[in-house]
């Protein structure tokens, strides 16, 4: 049977800084995100319980309205297994087998709002190296053009591509390979966001980013790790070192 995109109608829905979600009349840049389609035969509303999410993410300092009201709009719990339903709004990173994780929606709503810098409307093209569930690639779909997403691990290649068709979104393109690589085929990119840390950035991440784009990618720190965001400028490549996260290591190959 097919599904019907039924809403948002045109336009993502916007979240105040309260948290409210309304349905505006204008569209940024002209054009609509790809609209996800509501859920059907659940058996329960989890729109409540995500919008009750987003007003945590807001308290949490999210002011992004576009990312604030992605996070509204994917189904998180779509994405993790079953068993683990329950936990799917909760500020938690949860295991989505091959012993990765889902990152915390936290720690997602704070990566796209530094990825997308401020942007009023959607940013230009993305590309997300470690792909997993696929569940930040919906979101990214709901606040940027395009998104280019890449995996290493074939079963969560497979599990991503089975649990992004129903939402069937045109501008999210998943590819099976190593991230490390970057991504030829999307260059140049308006932003790179890594879901894996590694000790250093692979040079080939910087060669695709575009002029005036921004990486925001985890690295090994002082024997930790911590957010990195890189701005490429006329000027150079500007570094900037923020929190500590805890990211899966980013690998090489592919298996
Ligand atoms: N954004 C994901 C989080 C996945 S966890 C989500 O929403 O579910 C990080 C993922 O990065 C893992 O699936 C891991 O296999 C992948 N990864 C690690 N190194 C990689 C590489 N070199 N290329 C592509 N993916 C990689």
């Amino acid at each position: 049977m097919r599904e019907r995109p039924s809403f948002p109608a045109r336009m993502p829905p916007q979240v105040s800084s309260t948290g409210r979600v309304t349905v505006t009349s204008h569209t940024p840049h002209g054009a609509a995100p790809p609209a996800i389609p509501t859920p059907h035969g659940l058996g329960l509303d989890s729109s409540a319980v995500r919008q009750q999410m987003v007003r945590k993410l807001a308290l949490q300092g999210v002011t992004d309205s576009l990312v604030l009201a992605a996070m509204g709009t994917v189904e998180r719990h779509r994405f993790v297994d079953s068993a683990l339903v329950n936990q799917a709004y909760e500020d938690t990173s949860l295991p989505i087998g091959l012993g990765q994780t889902i990152s915390k929606p936290g720690v997602v709503s704070r990566m796209l709002e530094l990825l997308r810098n401020g942007t009023s409307g959607r940013m230009g093209r993305v590309l997300e190296v470690g792909t997993g569930c696929g569940y930040q690639a919906a979101v990214l779909s709901q606040v940027t053009t395009e998104v280019y997403s890449m995996e290493r691990l074939r079963g969560l290649y497979d599990k991503a591509r089975e649990n992004l068709r129903p939402l069937r979104l045109p501008n999210v393109h998943l590819l099976f390979g190593d991230g490390t690589q970057g991504c030829a085929q999307g260059a140049p990119y308006a932003g790179i966001i890594a879901a894996a840390g590694g000790d250093t950035l692979p040079q080939a991440w910087l060669d695709q980013l575009a002029m005036g784009g921004r990486l925001v990618a985890p690295v090994s720190h002082a024997g930790g790790q911590v957010l990195l965001v890189v701005d490429k400028t006329p000027q150079g490549l500007q570094h900037c070192l923020l929190e500590p996260v805890q990211f899966v290591p980013l690998k090489s190959g592919v298996a």
